[in-house]
């Protein structure tokens, strides 16, 4: 079917290049997206024959819901969900259209006193995130997102819309939660919030001699936090005068401003602290803003899950901090309430995994070939200590990625599911199960 003969009930909301439409559905962060068509659907009735339209006309799909997943879209047909944003609270439930961003959400319940653990930046969109795992700032308090996730909306290959939980089709339930956009489009989730905690914010600044004392304090402190204390230590490079090089420990605990001095008094002991906030926060309020897209860097790198902080790995990541190519070091503690959630319980199976180690070399966009690669092989050292990858995290794509989010049972298993409810092939996940 060409473009040009699209079906009276699909043509009001499918954009083609060079309307404002289309450019605003194709955006993607720090990514152009070039797809034949974009279709801007309303409602879960609308994405139904929006997907029926693309398989007629023999179209694959990527689907949008916030945009910040990244993965190029070159041809097909682009899904984009940003009008399925409502947010709606019931008890403890709440029900999210999937263009929603996490903002929304935390705004949404936040009358409610009630919160759920997302990511750590208010526009990332609630499809993307969820469908990978979902690491945010109550990780070690109640897990990943998906372990949250009661309920999903699903329009199938077919052009279904389905149900599908625990009990109605469980496979398929456990393969959504981590498999990401494979296995259909996702409209509508249900997610079981908690109830909002009493929050204080610890921010502290530190030059970047105090790097390797600093991640040693770090880990000190969160290889014995309580669940109820989670955390990122960020080292930064000299990128601008507004940003000078050093480390930054974000550290949030349910609890006084007493109790959470105690908790980092290893951390306020470290030489070279330069900076200091321990104060109240909302849950809503750690949601922090987009960071900038026109940087004119590339950016070189990954993450590894890794099971522990050994002696080795602080050394490895503070040489990389201290090398040639400016490097960006970011770690979060996982384990608590991440980690008592069985391997095969979900599809996100790595959770053995007690801190996410994140390094990307700032390099300018024309580095050469042999710049790159050296800054790859210094970043060897410290991803060898890792288990798996966690893919929305990943920038990088293709089989060797897939191969480290996923165990081989579990990669599997999801191609199993695969093959069941998208035997064609039409949706292009930002990570294919290959
Ligand atoms: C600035 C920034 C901060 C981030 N912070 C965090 C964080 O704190 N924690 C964290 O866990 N992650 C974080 N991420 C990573 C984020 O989880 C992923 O980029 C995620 O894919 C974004 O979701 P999205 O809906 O915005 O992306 P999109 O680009 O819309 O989607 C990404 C992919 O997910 C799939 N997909 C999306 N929606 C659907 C759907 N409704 N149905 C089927 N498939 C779908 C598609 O394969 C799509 O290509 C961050 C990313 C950025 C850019």
């Amino acid at each position: 079917m060409p473009l040009t003969d699209l079906p009276d009930h699909v043509s009001p909301f499918a954009f083609v290049p060079g309307t404002p439409e289309y450019d605003g559905g194709a955006h993607l962060f720090r990514a152009p997206a070039t797809p034949e068509v974009v279709l801007r659907p309303r409602t879960t009735e609308e994405v139904a024959a929006a997907v029926r339209v693309c398989v007629s006309a023999g179209l694959r799909i990527q689907v949008r819901s916030g945009g910040h997943g990244s993965a190029p879209c070159p041809d097909g047909a682009l899904i984009d969900l940003s009008g399925l944003d409502g947010v709606t609270v019931t008890g403890s439930t709440a029900e999210i259209g999937v263009g929603a961003v996490w903002a929304d959400v935390a705004a949404a319940l936040a009358p409610h006193g009630l919160v759920v653990t997302s990511g750590d930046t208010g526009s990332v969109g609630v499809g993307g995130l969820v469908l990978g795992g979902g690491i945010g700032w109550l990780v070690r308090t109640h897990g990943l997102t998906i372990d949250s996730l009661r309920g999903i909306e699903l329009v199938t290959a077919a052009g279904q819309i389905r149900m599908v939980d625990a009990q109605e089709d469980p496979e398929l339930f456990w393969a959504l939660r981590g498999g990401g956009g494979n296995f259909g489009v996702v409209t509508r989730l249900w997610i079981e919030a908690a109830p909002a905690p009493d929050l204080v914010r610890v921010e502290l600044g530190y030059e970047p001699s105090a790097t390797r004392s600093l991640m040693e304090a770090w880990w000190q402190v969160m290889a014995q936090a309580p669940d109820t204390v989670n955390s990122t230590l960020a080292v930064m490079p000299d990128i601008s005068p507004q940003f000078p090089a050093g480390g930054l420990v974000d550290l949030v605990l349910e609890g006084t401003v007493g109790e959470a001095r105690e908790v980092v008094a290893p951390l306020l002991a470290v030489d070279g602290l330069r900076s200091e906030r321990i104060e109240p926060c909302r849950y809503a309020d750690l949601l922090g803003p987009t960071p900038p897209e026109d940087i004119p860097v590339t950016f070189v790198g990954g993450n590894r899950l890794l099971p522990e902080l050994t002696s080795e790995a602080l050394d490895r990541l503070a040489a990389l901090a201290a090398g040639d190519a400016p490097t960006m070091l970011m770690l979060r503690g996982l384990g608590g309430a991440f980690g008592r959630v069985g391997g095969e319980e979900t599809a996100f199976a790595h959770r053995d995994a007690r801190v996410l180690a994140v390094a990307n070399a700032l390099l300018p966009a024309d580095a050469p070939e042999e710049v790159i690669a050296a800054a790859r092989e210094a970043q060897a050292g410290v991803f060898g200590h890792g288990t798996g990858i966690y893919g929305n995290f990943s920038l990088d794509r293709g089989p060797e990625v897939t191969a480290a989010m996923y165990p081989p049972a579990t990669l599997e298993r999801l191609r199993t599911v695969k093959a069941r409810v998208d035997p064609d092939g039409i949706f292009a996940a930002a990570h294919a199960l290959y």
